[in-house]
């Protein structure tokens, strides 16, 4: 994917597509009253249509099963797509050339297995700095309540370190993006914390003890 779309283009791409020539991709549509069409309804099992498509106005509605919306919602249910592959989809039917943006739209750009690896990552990240000299505070607050190394790397307990940049300068040398590790949330937030299974939100917990 290239980049996140713009509003406008969305908006444009919208106002241009006739949604009865996408809906007529699917659905055999005949004329009903002035300014709609009619057809049987993809979405539920029918006899008689009660699918309706208002080309004007850009919607289609079915008065069987209550679906209804814009045309980029009928691709996205029909096709079991993203927001964003429905616009292209539109785009590409009306040779609409989008200027996208840098960064990338909700539903697109990164892909989860990445986001799942940089999450891995992370996890690994802080149950390293569980070792380092700095981390001693945090061994002995485990220690006291019985958690030796052993446990500790059954459960994945981690340590957060003082700072800002630990963890993103470490999974960007490892090649994660910071597209990536904003969208998978690593980063996002304004402090270096755990976020992995719910046993290492123990390590989050453990960065924020008193320094003896
Ligand atoms: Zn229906």
């Amino acid at each position: 994917m290239a980049g996140r779309i713009p509003p406008r283009d969305i908006e444009a791409i919208k106002h241009r597509t006739n949604i009865a020539d996408i809906v007529g991709e699917y659905v055999q549509l005949k004329g009903a009253s002035v300014g709609s069409l009619k057809g049987l309804c993809p979405f539920h099992d029918e006899k008689s249509p009660s699918f309706n498509v208002r080309p004007d106005q850009g919607f289609y509605h079915c008065f069987g099963c209550g679906e209804g919306g814009d045309v980029y919602k009928f691709l996205q249910k029909l096709e079991n797509i993203t927001f964003y592959e429905a616009v292209e989809k539109c785009a590409a039917k009306i040779s609409y050339q989008i200027t996208y943006e840098a960064g990338s739209g909700r539903d697109e750009g990164v892909n989860r297995a990445r986001l799942l690896a940089a999450n891995e990552a992370a996890a690994k990240y802080f149950q390293q700095q569980l070792g380092t000299s700095e981390a001693q505070t945090a061994r002995d607050f485990l220690t006291q309540r019985n958690f030796d190394q052993a446990a500790s790397v059954h459960f994945g307990l981690g340590y957060a370190p003082k700072g800002w940049n630990g963890l993103g300068d470490a999974l960007k040398a490892q090649g994660f993006t910071e597209e990536e590790l904003s969208r998978s949330t690593l980063l996002s937030l304004r402090k270096v914390r755990a976020t992995t299974s719910s046993e290492a939100d123990w390590s989050g917990q453990s960065g924020t003890l008193p320094t003896r």
